[in-house]
Order: C-alpha cells, then sequence, then structure tokens
C-alpha cells in the first residue's frame, strides 16, 4: 500500500472502519472526497463532527436527539403510557414512518445475544424498569424476530410480568431475522396491530 502517500491511505483507513466499507470502496470515497470542491469536504466533516458532538440518547426513551428530550418524549398528545422497546432508533423512524402508532418509545441501543456476550446489562433494559414505575398501561416488544430479538422479547415479559403491566409482542408477520427497518409499513402496521399478549 505504498503507492499513496500516507495522508491518502490514513485517509482510505478511516472510510474502511465503516460497516459495508471493504478496501475498495474505500478507495473510490477517498478518491471522491480528494475531488470534491473543497467547501463541499468543509461541510461534509463539519456535519460529521456536530452531529457527533450535540446528538446524545434521549433522557426518558434514549433515541438519538440533539435536545435533552426527543421530540416524541416531549409531544403531550401521545400516549405516553403505552410504551413500544425496539431494538435502535432506525427501527423507531420506521414505525414513525407508517404515522399509525400515537405511543412512545424505548430503545434498548441492541438485543441480548448470550453468543456474542451481549446480556441484559449490555442494553437500556434497567433504564426501561425505572420508566416503568410510573403510569404505563401497556410495553409493546417491538424486537426484530431474530434469536436475539426473540430471545429479548421472553427476558423481557419475564422482567415485566410482575408488575402487572400489560406486556404485547408484534406478530410474526415480520420475516425471521429481517431488520425491520427493511419491512415495508403495511407489514409493519399488521404486525402493530396483531400483537399478542405475552
Ligand atoms: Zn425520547
Amino acid at each position: 500500500m505504498d503507492y499513496y502517500s500516507s495522508q491518502i491511505n490514513n485517509l482510505i483507513e478511516q472510510f474502511a472502519t465503516l460497516p459495508g466499507i471493504g478496501q475498495k470502496t474505500a478507495q473510490r470515497l477517498a478518491f471522491h472526497v480528494l475531488n470534491m470542491p473543497e467547501d463541499n469536504v468543509k461541510r461534509l466533516s463539519e456535519a460529521l463532527i456536530e452531529a457527533r458532538t450535540n446528538i446524545h440518547y434521549c433522557k426518558e426513551c434514549f433515541t438519538l436527539t440533539d435536545q435533552e428530550l426527543c421530540p416524541i418524549c416531549q409531544d403531550q398528545a401521545r400516549d405516553h403510557r403505552t410504551i413500544m422497546v425496539v431494538e435502535n432508533t432506525r427501527d423507531l423512524a420506521a414505525y414513525e414512518k407508517t404515522g399509525k402508532y400515537h405511543g412512545v418509545y424505548h430503545v434498548l441501543h441492541g438485543a441480548i445475544s448470550p453468543m456474542l456476550g451481549i446480556g441484559p446489562g449490555d442494553i437500556r433494559l434497567k433504564e426501561l424498569m425505572v420508566r416503568l414505575e410510573g403510569d404505563v398501561d401497556e410495553v409493546i416488544v417491538a424486537t426484530n424476530s431474530s434469536l436475539e430479538g426473540e430471545t429479548t422479547a421472553m427476558y423481557i415479559s419475564k422482567l415485566i410480568k410482575p408488575t402487572g403491566i400489560k406486556v404485547t409482542r408484534i406478530a410474526s408477520g415480520v420475516p425471521v431475522g429481517g431488520d425491520l427497518e427493511y419491512i415495508d409499513e403495511v407489514t409493519l402496521l399488521r404486525a402493530l396491530e396483531g400483537r399478542t399478549e405475552l
């Protein structure tokens, strides 16, 4: 890898650390950036730094936001007694796109995976239990239908059952192993409407 100067190599290596970006794509991106007008490169790098600096977890639902509370948690018109548990912010966005869910969310940032060594303490479960000390009628578990998502759903159900709060699971019309964000809105709505008590 000595055909390029060390700065170009560094740029390629930085791109290659991103998910789904192999060496070839990293090279293509690096050279693309080098050919971009300087102003555009500045805007791109500023957007990266600003997002990283200002975006953090909502203190209520743990989705990503640049405010203390995300717009959904701030919205008094939403049903704060219904909490949908999702694995990540992208899944939350998928349900928001349907425009038909009026409750609030709780973002776990992962799922339990004994194989990957991810336990209940590694996702935002403790924080969910704290929220359930308030007035909550229903927790809708909308984790993926992968092995990890199902394991997490079972764990959550066991955890919540003793509190007497209703726990439901979205219907399994969602393809097994399919990431929620890639599923169309109709399928998501059907999964939500067809939810069953755990
Ligand atoms: Zn929030």
